[in-house]
């Protein structure tokens, strides 16, 4: 293990073979630093060991992909392996490589994370996509869906459990016309929200901080009936899930943005609930879902008698990963 401040190159690196110059440090080409904090984090069991280390290096340098290459025979000095293997150090304490570089790419967009907000997942892309789709065309996976005039025009959409922002600012982002509220229980998290919405130029979204749609923002005269889309990736972990998910998540991610209670589906429930009064006429509402909540949210959606159209839809592996309904 790579003591902290202080060490150097090699000090107590696993290559023992490698050794020290008379307890001066020894400069290292990049490559062969990369590999020893690789090895450092697969020894921590980092699942993307090779990446993450790679990431850090171009995090700590201000280096995209293609400068990391050109500098791949650069030689580090003592300070410089000495800063890298301080992050890495840190990531091998399963510290999710978000929080170190205090970002995350989502819908080719950059986002502001910290451990307030659930860090944004390619598996959500998916649904920001279909999203898209609907808001452009009424269609979703080339399928006529939303019918009549729901999604002609400009369109009003809330992003409920927003979080980072992610989805409701990569739409507000990406089709010019949807008018995005970002709403969520976390102060904190809203915060986030704001942050990002600014860094990506998305002046007009909306925020409100509300428990679901408990704020007085979504009730009276101007608050129902008003969203022709409400999507949500809400907490849909299973409470008794949580201790076995990675340390990453169980130990640094908002438990507030994860844990769905007793059995997951508190949230859809409560959602599917409240939602058709503050959707338009054929208004849709889309949510992802946990791989295996697919059946059990179509039927809340189902027994709830006020919806129809209801549909699962898989992400890139092809695991169930969104419900979507349109309200009766
Ligand atoms: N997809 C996240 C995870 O697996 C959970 C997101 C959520 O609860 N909404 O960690």
């Amino acid at each position: 293990r790579i003591s902290g401040a202080g060490s150097r190159c090699f000090h107590g690196s696993a290559r023992g073979e490698q050794g020290r110059e008379g307890g001066r440090g020894v400069s290292l080409a990049l490559k062969e630093v990369i590999r020893i904090g690789e090895q450092m984090l697969a020894d921590a069991g980092v699942a993307d060991a090779a990446i993450d280390a790679k990431e850090l290096y171009c995090y700590m340098e201000g280096l995209d992909r293609t400068g990391l290459m050109m500098a791949w025979q650069r030689i580090l000095q003592d300070n410089q392996c000495e800063a890298y293997f301080k992050l890495v150090e840190e990531r091998a304490s399963r510290v999710p490589l978000q929080h170190i570089t205090g970002t995350q790419e989502f819908m080719g967009l950059p986002f502001a994370v910290n451990g307030d907000v659930l860090i944004p997942r390619q598996d959500t892309e998916t649904m920001v996509e279909d999203a898209l789709e609907l808001l452009k065309s009424g269609s979703l996976r080339g399928q006529e869906y939303a019918g009549g005039k729901a999604f002609r025009g400009s369109v009003e959409v809330l992003d409920l459990c927003c979080g980072s922002g992610a989805i409701g600012i990569s739409i507000a982002k990406l089709d010019k016309d949807a008018k995005v509220t970002c709403a969520d229980v976390s102060t904190k998290a809203l915060a986030v929200a704001k942050k990002n919405a600014a860094a990506n130029g998305c002046k007009g979204v909306k925020f409100v901080e509300s428990d679901l749609f408990a704020a007085s923002d979504f009730h009276g005269r101007f608050g129902k009936g008003k969203y022709q889309l409400i999507i949500s990736n809400p907490p849909y972990i299973r409470h008794d899930v949580i201790d076995t998910l990675e340390p990453e998540v169980r130990a640094h991610e908002p438990m507030l943005a994860l844990d769905g209670g007793a059995d997951g589906l508190e949230f859809y429930r409560r959602i599917i609930a409240e939602a058709p009064d503050h959707l338009k006429k054929n208004g849709v509402l889309m949510m992802e879902i946990g791989y295996d909540q697919k059946d059990a949210v179509k039927e809340l959606l189902r027994e709830s008698g006020r919806f129809e159209k209801i549909v699962g839809l898989t992400d890139l592996t092809g695991k169930d990963r969104i419900v979507a309904a349109t309200v009766i």
